[in-house]
């Protein structure tokens, strides 16, 4: 734990006073026991004045609009913009972490942008974006932000969308997925020893989290796996992983995988070749999963969405773009009328695959 200063902080919630005179941030599982003056783990949480502060409020790493598929999101708006932003900080320590930069800056000066949350509400309004993504670093730890930024939203009718590793405690899971129409949690491996290892994170946490959101919300639901050469894409890994997704998820949620390029520290791991993602993909149809993308990779037929009933392409995808579109203004497929799991508009948005940063007014 760091001693350091937390200028222009917000109070934080989740945390308690322990006996021996701590306070204990039950935010995320970490559960950081911390005397006055120390920062967290995330190192943007820590204590001040005895309370938990949050140091990332109203700030953040800047503004850009996407593909809603970039999240990724396949079932969720498909071809529609969203607003993505994110602060700075990380409660895990990925070594893969292919957005490094951001959550591990622990300086102010990767924050550039001061918005409030109307004003982020506002600029997505504006702009055409159908929703608000808090990504690129874990929005768990500014939950105080993030929920504030969603109701914004909500007013004004836009959605909200969470790009999260899912390691948050289990007291801040339903005021945070409570705020968020729609979650891509990141299912990073299916071994305890792979989150230790590599994230110094536990496997069962995230599962609590996924069984959380998929049973007792109403927030959409997709999961990716970075398959990383040699430490989690084992046929026999995917294979497990997959059927859990199946036996305590369902066949409808989505899966992603997606290919891993040298970053951060594992330089000297060589990059995911795409016939691991084609093999994973084959393995999750066998395991019984009805839509499983590849991800990182040109691969226009594992990035199409298909009718589960009638095996139909009802979403037609290259890279970003939508290609094609085979459902009805239902959400049903044009060709059988089975129901496409996830929510539709009446048809495909038009953003394409454009990537446009923003500056929103404070
Ligand atoms: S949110 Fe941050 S301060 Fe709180 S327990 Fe997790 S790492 Fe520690």
């Amino acid at each position: 734990m760091e001693n350091i200063d937390m200028g222009g902080s917000v109070p934080g919630r989740y945390w308690y006073r322990l006996g021996d005179g701590r306070v204990q941030c039950d935010l995320c599982p970490r559960e950081c026991k911390l005397h006055e003056g120390q920062r967290g783990f995330c190192f943007v949480r820590g204590r001040e004045n005895d309370q938990i502060v949050l140091a990332t409020y109203g700030r953040s790493s800047g503004f850009c609009l996407d593909p809603i598929e970039k999240k990724p999101l396949n079932h969720f708006l498909p071809g529609s913009a969203v607003l993505s932003f994110g602060t700075a900080g990380c409660n895990l320590t990925c070594k893969f972490c292919q957005n490094w930069d951001i959550s591990k800056a622990r300086a102010h000066d990767r924050l550039q942008q001061e918005a409030s949350p109307e004003a982020i509400a506002r600029a997505a309004l504006e702009s055409g974006a159908q929703s608000v993504a808090f990504t690129y670093n874990d929005p768990v730890i500014f939950l105080e932000y993030a929920v504030d930024v969603a109701a914004a939203c909500r007013e004004v009718g836009v959605k909200t969308v969470a790009v999260t590793a899912g390691y948050i405690g289990e007291g801040a899971r339903p005021e945070f997925f409570g705020a968020m129409d729609a979650a891509n949690i990141d299912l990073k491996g299916f071994t305890d020893d792979f989150y230790r290892k590599l994230c110094t994170a536990s496997l069962d946490d995230v599962l609590e989290t996924l069984l959380y959101v998929k049973h007792e919300t109403d927030t959409w639901l997709e999961i990716t796996t970075l398959l990383i050469p040699g430490e989690n894409d084992s046929s026999q890994e995917v294979g497990a992983l997959s059927e859990w997704v199946v036996e305590r998820l369902g066949p409808d949620v989505p899966l992603h995988f997606t290919a891993f390029h040298p970053d951060w520290r594992m330089r000297d791991v060589p990059p995911t070749p795409a016939s691991t993602l084609k093999r994973a993909r084959d393995i999750a149809q066998a395991a019984g999963l009805r839509y499983i993308y590849t991800g990182n990779i040109r691969d226009e037929a594992g990035q199409s969405t298909y009718c589960h009933a009638c095996g139909e392409r009802v979403i037609g995808r290259d890279g970003y773009t939508i290609t094609s579109w085979g459902l009805d203004a239902e959400g049903r497929c044009a060709s059988c009328g089975e129901t496409c799991a996830g929510t539709f508009a009446a048809g495909p948005g038009t953003w394409g695959a454009r990537r446009a940063p923003l500056i929103v007014a404070a």
